[in-house]
C-alpha cells in the first residue's frame, strides 16, 4: 500500500525506513498517517499531462533506466502541487525551497553513502542547473564533475562563458529560481507527440549537500537589484564547494515551457 510522508506528502518506500527520503521527517516521532479519502494527490499526478510530456522528454534523453528510482517521482506543477501547499520546508535546519513548476524523476542513491552520512537527515537540499549531457555524466559517474574533468561524451568540463574564471568549484543553489537560470541551464527545444506542441526544456539536479563543506555568496549572473527568488535573497543564492563528494543528486527535475 502506498504510504506518504506526513510532513511533505511524498510517497515513501514501502520498506522499514526511519526518515522520509525527501524531507528527512522522522517517522518515529509520529505515527504514519494513511492518505485520507479526499487526498487525491496521487490521482492528480497520475493524470497530469505536464508530467506525461516530461516523461516523454526524459525518454528522448535516453538515460539508462537503472539510474532512476520512481518511488521518488513527484510532479510540482500547479495542478499536482497546490497553491495551498507550503513554498518551503525545513531540512537539516535550512530552507528547502519547493521546486514549484518542475517535475522530479527520482534517482537511485547509494544506500551506504546515504546511511553513513545520514544525508536525508543531516544534509540540506540544493539544486544544480546544467545541460542534459553534463547532468547525465554526473549521475552516471556517481559524482559531480569539476572543470577539467571529462564528461561521458569525452568533452572537458569548462566554466561557462561569462562565469567566474579559473575556479575549480562546484556551484549549487538553495533555490531553483537561480539554478534554473539560462546561464547554468540551457533550454532545449522539444516537440511532444502527445500534445504536438513545442517546448523549451530545462534540467536541474536536486541534491543533498553536506553542511560545513560549502560557502555561500551573492549571485554572479549580474542580476544587481533584480530579485531572483522570492524566498532566498540575492546575496545568498549561490553555494560553492571544492568537495565533490559533499553533493549527492537524488532527483532529475524537468521544466517545460510552451513555445512556438
Ligand atoms: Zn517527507
Ligand atoms: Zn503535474
Amino acid at each position: 500500500m502506498t504510504r506518504r510522508c506526513v510532513a511533505c506528502h511524498e510517497i515513501t518506500p514501502p520498506n522499514n525506513i526511519n526518515y522520509c527520503p525527501n524531507c528527512g521527517h522522522d517517522f518515529r516521532r509520529r505515527p504514519i498517517q494513511q492518505p485520507s479519502s479526499n487526498d487525491n494527490d496521487g490521482k492528480l499526478s497520475h493524470s497530469c499531462e505536464y508530467k506525461s510530456v516530461c516523461v516523454e522528454y526524459l525518454r528522448s534523453l535516453n538515460w539508462n533506466k537503472d539510474l532512476f528510482n520512481r518511488e521518488f517521482n513527484r510532479c510540482y506543477c500547479k495542478n499536482c502541487y497546490r497553491d495551498s501547499f507550503p513554498d518551503t520546508l525545513t531540512e537539516a535546519g535550512s530552507l528547502y525551497v519547493i521546486p514549484r513548476g518542475w517535475c522530479r524523476f527520482g534517482l537511485q542513491v547509494d544506500k551506504v553513502r546515504a546511511d553513513v552520512d545520514n544525508i536525508w537527515r543531516n544534509w540540506i537540499v540544493t539544486y544544480h542547473g546544467t545541460s542534459a549531457v553534463a547532468a547525465q555524466s554526473i549521475v552516471a559517474h556517481r559524482q559531480f564533475l569539476i572543470p577539467g574533468d571529462k564528461r561521458i561524451d569525452g568533452k572537458k568540463i569548462a566554466i561557462l562563458p561569462g562565469h567566474i574564471d579559473e575556479k575549480f568549484h562546484i556551484y549549487t543553489s538553495p533555490t531553483i529560481a537561480y539554478s534554473g537560470h539560462p546561464v547554468y541551464c540551457p533550454s532545449v527545444r522539444f516537440q511532444s507527440n502527445i500534445t504536438k506542441k513545442y517546448y523549451n526544456a530545462r534540467i536541474v539536479l536536486q541534491c543533498r549537500q553536506m553542511p560545513g563543506k560549502f560557502q555561500v555568496q551573492r549571485e554572479t549572473i549580474g542580476a544587481d537589484n533584480k530579485r531572483i527568488c522570492p524566498i532566498i535573497p540575492n546575496n545568498q543564492v549561490e553555494i560553492f564547494t571544492t568537495v565533490r563528494a559533499s553533493i549527492v543528486p537524488y532527483g532529475l527535475l524537468i521544466h517545460l515551457a510552451e513555445t512556438n
